[in-house]
Formats: structure tokens, C-alpha cells, sequence
């Protein structure tokens, strides 16, 4: 099976208190959700999702680059994780869900984060 998510790291509760001084309620993991959104805004219908850069294929990024030992395996399996997390976000936005992904990178910035925070609160059609 896959690998367990850590369910209270550091990068989460950053956005969570990002989130909240915002003045924004969540709920935290809903589990009925594809994927188990980080942070799930019911009355908005937007799901938030915090990616590791490495193991989510971050691309571009010098978190995401893959190993180069045992290459095939690490392929396989990343691959996989973003096949898995691509065909969530469909089926969130299928049962009427907004989808944003911040990557770890990102938390770093909170210029970023609060705008990009921001621009998905206020587009309805967020890619
Ligand atoms: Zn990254």
C-alpha cells in the first residue's frame, strides 16, 4: 500500500494558520474526499492540498529531482503518486470542488502563499 501521510507537519499547520488569520473555517483531512485534502473549506467548495516537492514530482524544482540510484524504482513509484494525485484532482472537480496545490517550496514565502491563497478565493474557476 501506499505511503502514510504525516497528518500534522509543519508546512499544514503553517498554511492552516495562513488560512485561518484570513479569517477563513476549514475542516482538517476529510477522509470521504479524493485524495484527503490537507485542508477542505466546505462552505466554499475548495479543497487545498500541500505537496511535498519530492515525493508529489514537483517539477522544476530542486526538491523534486528524482535520485539517480536505482532509477527504475524511483520512477515507478513517483510516477505513480502523480498519476494518483492527478486523477484526484479530477474527481474533486467532478463532485464540484475547487482544487489548489502549494508545493513546500512555496511555504517559505508567505508573500506567495497569502497570494496565491488569495487569487483562489477570489476565482470560481480555479485550474
Ligand atoms: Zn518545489
Amino acid at each position: 500500500m501506499g505511503r502514510i501521510k504525516n497528518k500534522n507537519t509543519q508546512p499544514e499547520v503553517k498554511i492552516r494558520s495562513i488560512i485561518h488569520r484570513m479569517g477563513f473555517r476549514f475542516r482538517l483531512n476529510r477522509l470521504d474526499l479524493p485524495g484527503k485534502p490537507d485542508i477542505v473549506l466546505p462552505k466554499y467548495h475548495k479543497v487545498i492540498f500541500v505537496n511535498g516537492c519530492f515525493w508529489h514530482g514537483h517539477l522544476n524544482c530542486p526538491r523534486g529531482k528524482r535520485p539517480t540510484t536505482n532509477i527504475d524504482f524511483w520512477s515507478k513509484k513517483l510516477d505513480a503518486n502523480i498519476l494518483r494525485d492527478t486523477k484526484n484532482v479530477d474527481l474533486l472537480k467532478k463532485l464540484g470542488w475547487d482544487v489548489l496545490v502549494l508545493w513546500q517550496c512555496e511555504l517559505n514565502n508567505e508573500k506567495i502563499i497569502l497570494a496565491r491563497i488569495n487569487d483562489y478565493f477570489n476565482i470560481n474557476n480555479n485550474l
